[in-house]
């Protein structure tokens, strides 16, 4: 599933060829998604100037001056730019192109249909997807006194809070288990029962291993332009994620797995207090 870093580096990616350029025309082949994608797309999009790329938590948006469409890869979608010369038949899970100005292709790829292609005439950061999430971890409100205040009296565990996108937007399960290894707290933990300088330890963490994350996933971009569409996932050694039974990089003891919510957690039964 996309994370926040994969879906700003595909928003760092792209922006370059989309910013300025006019939409053309838009192929539907499957408006199945997890919400239909609305008959008039086409119709509403053609002709419109791509003003800017922008992000919210895991939804990308295409700015358009009189709307925006917010794009969600769910839990297999994926893009891809292709140039007339470089330009291939559509695949079978290939359901939307917008073709621009200059004849650049912007191929949306989802398998399993759960991403979403909305359009949105008011202000985009309104619509109902968005006007709930709380701010996002990588700006300059997000802060380990903000976590502190929002969780007094919480008796949800800390893991379960940081997946909770009212309280901090898009954090996501693998980078969640990371913040909380590296700021040495048990996932557990009551939210309630954290101390203020403990949370402004994990306020950092959370934008490190975000900020880490982004920038190896620049770093090893492969060009969207004619690529072979394939999810951007980033090859990063994980600290605790996923490394269930496996001997601690810090001290040796084995990576413990729980499950809370939907999710698993792992992390550390020494390092994590
Ligand atoms: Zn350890």
């Amino acid at each position: 599933m996309p994370e926040l870093p994969e879906v700003e580096v595909i928003r760092r990616g792209i922006a370059p060829h989309l910013e300025g350029r006019h939409i053309a025309d838009v192929v539907i082949r499957n408006p199945n998604l997890r919400w239909p994608v609305s008959p008039n797309m086409a119709e509403i999009l053609r002709g419109l100037k791509i003003s800017s790329v922008s992000r919210r938590a895991k939804y990308l948006l295409l700015n358009c001056g009189k709307g925006s469409l917010i794009l969600h890869f769910g839990m297999s979608g994926s893009l891809r730019l292709l140039t007339p010369a470089g330009a291939v038949a559509p695949q079978k899970h290939d359901h939307i192109d917008l073709v621009l100005d200059n004849g650049v292709i912007f191929r949306l790829r989802d398998p399993r249909r759960f991403g979403a292609m909305l359009w949105s005439y008011d202000e985009v950061l309104h619509h109902e997807l968005l006007a709930q999430l709380g701010p996002e971890p990588l700006d300059a409100e997000f802060d380990g006194l903000m976590l502190y205040k929002k969780t007094r009296g919480r008796s949800a565990s800390i893991k379960q809070v940081l997946m909770n996108s009212r309280i901090v937007a898009g954090v996501g399960n693998i980078y969640a288990s990371e913040a909380l290894f590296h700021s040495h707290i048990n996932p557990l933990s009551p939210a309630g029962q954290i101390s203020l300088d403990r949370y402004r330890k994990l306020a950092e963490a959370i934008k490190k291993t975000l900020d880490l994350a982004i920038e190896a996933g620049g770093s090893s971009l492969r060009d969207f332009v004619n690529s072979d569409g394939k999810p951007g996932y980033f090859q990063q050694q994980y600290w605790v994620y996923g490394r269930a039974g496996k001997p601690c990089r810090e001290c040796g003891t084995h990576i413990s797995q729980v499950r809370q919510g939907q999710r698993s957690s792992f992390y550390c039964p020494l390092c994590q207090k």
